[in-house]
């Protein structure tokens, strides 16, 4: 019978002035980007840890070694496309939610191109994607603009 697996990530990055910030692969205009060995694209890290937690397949850390000279400046979508690679002659995916914790900026017209990129990544439809933004109601290190995190959760079925 084939079994579902669910899978939840969790990532946060602090603001570093002179970077690009990428959100799912996306270049927003911002005054600042998310401070990280690779590209510190927070949403993809996040749903990377999910698959690799729905599947009890360890976490990004171990995959991709936070300090490997390799993955200096790593565009974080094609480590989303390698961490599904190692799951995907066993798993198919059904859905990934995601909300994005972020105080500034403003996040939703850049959503339908997040979505667009993860889905390609992993090779599935937009419809399986959902990818939520909110604010922290200026509160804790997120409201005060010093951090962004993510929350991701996966359902994953045995082939
Ligand atoms: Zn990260």
């Amino acid at each position: 019978m084939n079994q579902q697996r669910i899978g939840l990530g969790y990532d946060i990055h602090p603001y570093e002035k002179g970077r690009q910030l990428i959100l799912g692969g996306v270049k927003i205009p911002f005054h600042m980007g998310l401070e990280g060995h690779s590209d510190g694209d927070c949403l993809s890290h996040s749903i990377i840890d999910a698959l690799l937690g729905a599947a009890a397949a360890g976490d990004i850390g171990k995959m991709f070694g936070v300090d490997l000279p390799e993955y200096k400046d790593a565009v974080s979508l094609v480590l989303l496309e390698k961490a599904w690679g190692t799951l995907k002659k066993t798993y198919r995916i059904v859905n990934i939610d995601t909300v994005i914790i972020c105080q500034e900026p403003k996040l939703g017209g850049y959503v339908p191109l997040m979505k667009k990129n993860i889905a390609a990544a992993l090779g599935i439809k937009e419809s399986c994607v959902s990818v939520k933004s909110t604010t922290a109601k200026k509160l804790g290190e997120i409201g005060k603009i010093k951090a962004i995190a993510s929350r991701a959760i996966v359902l994953l079925i045995s082939k």
